[in-house]
């Protein structure tokens, strides 16, 4: 089963999945994710199409209209507050949709549309007269597989003849009742019951497979093989759909078996740039100091929105404490967190009822919160061999100064080992301010 625990040995949160192994729950991550997310990511990078079919016209669509999905759909997509297509679902969508049926693997960050682009794809796939199941949509974890449900439910709430069944543990059907359900979400190891053990579904009427989240499934053996044994009872005619946020060797192999003749559609990240970041560094000799450094410049945190990077939990919680007794209002985003309550958290400091955020690492990949304009490094970010972390760092200070914004990372160092950061006398605080 997935992993975890976030801590290592020594109490350290570890971010990087690569760098130290399965240490992070990228399940857990991307629900976080979900669960914060209010709006489309926003990418100014062009689309990279790949087809299997190089003479065939590429489609790309700027309406929803150009579509021509069905009314009570296209009122659906619209009751979602969707404008227009986003940029991945742009080249996606028509490609989803096309006769003759069409593979894809996509792969764009998360939240720039993925999710509502497949959902939208099966709730237009179906027949609703056939009363079996037709489109089956994989997902890696029960939770993730309720946040794909609400946006079929949603996007769908005008299509009432289109049913939906969830294909998760705990969802207990008795053996040989044929599910009615049009779409069936759910995680690898029950739907596969299902079609074998159960034979509430008929593999071989399935004419749209969904896998999604790749990249997570795959740091799953089980899940894996799972969707691999999924997909071997599927027939040639079934449109395979496959989607990642991120794109290694590893999940490009996975995507291969399962989809054949793929087209294929990428969206670059957005590079962070570093060039509205101004950085300082401050010298101090132990945590007493950093805080009494951190204290000095809390009026500067609180003009708009701070966050400070510590290295364990342990550190996170004792700063969090004594900033408190200062009468500071602060919040603690900590592993110890169930995923629900990290997005309140977030939620919270996002809605600005506290101006600053103590967290580590692990806790704070893939938060985006826009008003961030001051990040603290408490602590500088070094791997499990205490090595400086630069890529840590970079993400880390990213989060200042996004969209074009005057931003500030200040770290607080031992020595004066950093010398292309300037250093940042706290007792005059001008040239923060
Ligand atoms: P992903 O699956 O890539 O993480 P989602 O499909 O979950 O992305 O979309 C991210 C957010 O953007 C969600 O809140 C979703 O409702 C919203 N969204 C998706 N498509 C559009 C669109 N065309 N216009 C506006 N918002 C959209």
């Amino acid at each position: 089963s997935a992993p975890k625990c976030n801590t290592g040995p020594d109490g350290t949160d570890h971010g990087s999945w690569t760098k130290e192994g399965d240490r992070v729950d990228l399940a857990e991550q991307s629900l976080l994710n979900k669960l914060i997310r209010r709006s489309l990511v926003w990418n100014r990078n062009r689309v990279e199409v790949l087809q299997r079919d190089p003479v065939s016209p590429l489609f790309s669509v700027k309406t929803f209209e150009e579509l021509r999905l069905v009314p009570e759909l296209l009122k659906g997509v619209y009751s979602m507050g969707f404008n227009r297509p986003s940029r991945i679902q742009e080249s996606a969508l028509p490609m989803m949709l096309a006769q003759p049926l069409q593979n894809l693997i996509a792969q764009s960050q998360s939240g720039t549309g993925k999710t509502a682009a497949f959902c939208l794809a099966m709730l237009s796939h179906v027949k609703p007269a056939n009363m079996w199941p037709q489109c089956l949509c994989v997902s890696p974890t029960y939770e993730l597989a309720l946040q794909i449900g609400q946006v079929v439910e949603q996007m769908g709430k005008f299509c009432p003849d289109v049913k939906l069944a969830y294909g998760v543990r705990g969802n207990r059907m008795e053996r040989g009742v044929k599910l009615q359900e049009q779409i069936v979400i759910g995680t690898p190891g029950t739907i596969l019951d299902w079609c074998t053990k159960y034979k509430l579904i008929d593999p071989k009427k399935i004419s749209m497979f969904v896998l999604d989240e790749a990249d997570v499934m795959i740091a799953t053996q089980g899940h894996r093989d799972q969707s691999i044994r999924i997909h071997r009872l599927l027939t040639k005619n079934c449109q395979m759909l496959l989607f990642s946020a991120t794109f290694e060797d590893s999940v490009w192999k996975f995507a291969e078996t399962i989809v054949p003749d793929a087209n294929i559609i990428r969206l670059k990240r957005e590079e962070e740039t570093l060039d509205t970041i101004k950085q300082f560094y401050v010298v101090c000799k132990d945590e007493q100091e950093k805080f009494t450094a951190l204290c000095n410049l809390y009026a500067s945190l609180t003009i708009a929105q701070a966050m400070i990077f510590c290295h364990t939990r342990k550190m996170a919680a004792w700063l969090t404490t004594n900033l408190s007794k200062e009468g500071h209002q602060v919040a603690l985003l900590s592993g110890e967190l169930t995923v629900e309550q990290r997005a309140a958290v977030i939620e919270r400091y996002r809605n600005g009822k506290e101006k600053v955020l103590v967290t580590t690492n692990v806790c704070s990949r893939g938060i985006d919160v826009e008003q961030v304009t001051l990040v603290v490094n408490f602590d500088l970010p070094v791997d499990m061999e205490g090595n400086a972390d630069s890529e840590t760092y970079l993400h880390r200070i990213g989060r200042a100064g996004r969209f074009g914004r005057r931003g500030f990372a200040v770290n607080m160092v031992d020595s004066q080992q950093n010398r292309k950061i300037k250093q940042l006398d706290t007792n005059n605080l001008e040239e923060v301010e």
